[in-house]
């Protein structure tokens, strides 16, 4: 380890505590730019990265609220605003009984190199709760997201904090959401995006992560003159990710194998096709079920629950092409990795957050695949969540097809920047520096601009 992420690590490690997720995503970014700082002596004496680290500001609070049984529930709340330098916070909302405040953290961290690399002007920020949406009813739901929201109101607005959906927060709850801000504020604003299309919301917007991943897969292989036509897919997740990433990967004439939820996977060996996914997202949109529905329904599917004692997850042992990890973070460890590998996968575009474990990232990186990480390939969620601030404050809204071209222009551009800065630096090939080096440049020299703050 160089030695500035040593004394880097030490002094974040220290001072917070018992946050792997959150050491793992600085561990990853600090490595990519030791080479940056040792080139630019201005940033270290500036202690920008020290900066970086260290959120803005950190709101905490207490959500109560009452379940269809009349009973009182106290869920945790929280907002990390990690970096305004480039622009208002911006980033999802997750509501997930994992969910605390170091995954928050690390969330927020990498979404500011990621909103950066999108060339919009958008800070960092995260949050959500430990509330579990899963079996609670509309009405519970409501329940939740009106409180949650009511003391957030406060600390958000269309030119501070703007946020979105992430795991357990789609449109359903942006809607509740939205509702409460707009009571409390009084006024009707661009506030959260992934809104509702009669009500403020973008064409695209829906799809943008997945197709964005995919979007930027596609400019991978370009630089082998490949294309995913006719391509083997595995795909983890089943939810707004997982889904948007199965559709455009059938418009591109490549095959998804797999999906797969907490409970466990499908494998389909005659491929996800458009009758399939129209189950899917049936199943996990409005019905609210199992993965495990699928292999009762189509025949040919097997599903295989999920075993937490094994030390690896089976579904990355399937022979492919490609893998879009589309589900949560640190679901491919250097044993999926090595088995990816070995199993023919010379692609990953990383739909999720930080779904690799640093060493399975080394095993991608050692093995020289085409591997784009999460804040590089799944920018193109909070890209277009960028393009509906803009329709907002344009009281216009574009067509879907000028969003989804801006959108794969975005994905073409951050595909460059990620090639460009990995060869500025030495290291051609390297989308994981690329990244790193080219999101933390701009905020870098925003933060030297704006003096000590
Ligand atoms: P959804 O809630 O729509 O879907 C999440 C999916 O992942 C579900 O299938 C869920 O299964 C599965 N999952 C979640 N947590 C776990 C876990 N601990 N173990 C196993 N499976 C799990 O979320 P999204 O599709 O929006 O998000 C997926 C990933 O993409 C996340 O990492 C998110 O941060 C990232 N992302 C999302 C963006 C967006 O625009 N939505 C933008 C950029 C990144 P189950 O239902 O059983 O929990």
């Amino acid at each position: 380890m160089h030695p500035y992420v040593t004394s880097l690590m030490k002094d974040v490690k220290a001072k917070n505590p018992a946050e792997p997720e959150f050491h793992q995503a600085v561990e990853e970014v600090a490595e990519s730019l030791a080479p940056v700082l040792d080139k630019h002596p201005e940033y270290k004496s500036a202690r920008v990265l020290e900066r970086i680290v260290e959120p803005e500001r950190v709101i905490m609070f207490r959500v109560p609220w009452v379940n269809d049984r009349g009973e009182v529930q106290i869920n945790r709340g929280f907002r990390i605003e990690m970096n305004s330098a480039i622009g208002p916070y911006k980033g999802g909302l997750r509501f997930h009984p994992s969910v605390n405040l170091g995954i928050l953290k690390f969330l927020a961290f990498e979404q500011v190199f990621k909103n950066s690399l999108t060339s919009l002007p958008m800070g960092g920020g995260k949050g959500g709760s430990d509330f579990d949406p899963k079996g609670k009813s509309d009405n519970e739901v409501m329940s939740f997201c009106q409180s949650f929201m009511t003391e957030l109101f406060r600390h958000i607005g269309p030119n501070t904090d703007v946020p979105a959906g992430d795991i357990g927060v789609g449109g359903r709850e942006i809607g509740f959401l939205f509702g409460q801000y707009k009571r409390l504020a009084n006024e009707f604003t661009g506030v959260l995006t992934g809104k509702g299309l009669n009500w403020g919301g973008s064409l695209i917007r829906p799809e943008a992560t997945g197709y964005g991943s995919v979007y930027f897969a596609s400019e991978m292989l370009a630089t082998r003159k490949e294309t995913l036509k006719g391509k083997q897919c595995l795909v983890s997740g089943s939810g707004n990710v997982a889904q948007y990433t199965v559709e455009k990967l059938q418009q591109m004439g490549a095959r998804a194998l797999t999906l797969s939820d907490s409970s466990g996977y499908i494998f389909d060996e005659q491929g996800i096709d458009k009758e399939k996914l129209a189950f899917v997202i049936n199943l996990k949109n409005v019905r609210r079920g199992r993965i495990k529905e699928y292999a009762e329904k189509y025949k040919g599917a097997v599903f295989t629950p999920a075993n937490p004692s094994l030390d690896h997850n089976p579904l990355w042992k399937h022979k492919a092409e490609c893998a879009f990890p589309s589900a949560t973070q640190n679901e491919i460890n250097a044993k999926d990795a090595q088995q990816l590998v070995k199993n023919g996968v010379y692609l990953v575009s990383e739909g999720a957050n930080m779904p690799t474990t640093l060493d399975g990232v080394a095993v991608f990186l050692e093995s020289r695949i085409l591997y784009g990480p999460g804040k590089a390939a799944n920018a193109g969620g909070v890209a277009v969540s960028g393009l509906e601030m803009a329709q907002n404050s344009m009281r216009y809204g574009w067509t879907r097809e000028e969003v989804d071209n801006r959108l794969q222009m975005i994905m073409k551009s951050i595909h460059k920047s990620c090639i460009e800065a990995a060869e500025r630096f030495g290291t051609p090939g390297n989308y994981v520096n690329g990244a790193n080096i080219a999101g933390f440049l701009k905020v870098a020299d925003a933060m030297m601009d704006q003096g000590i703050v």
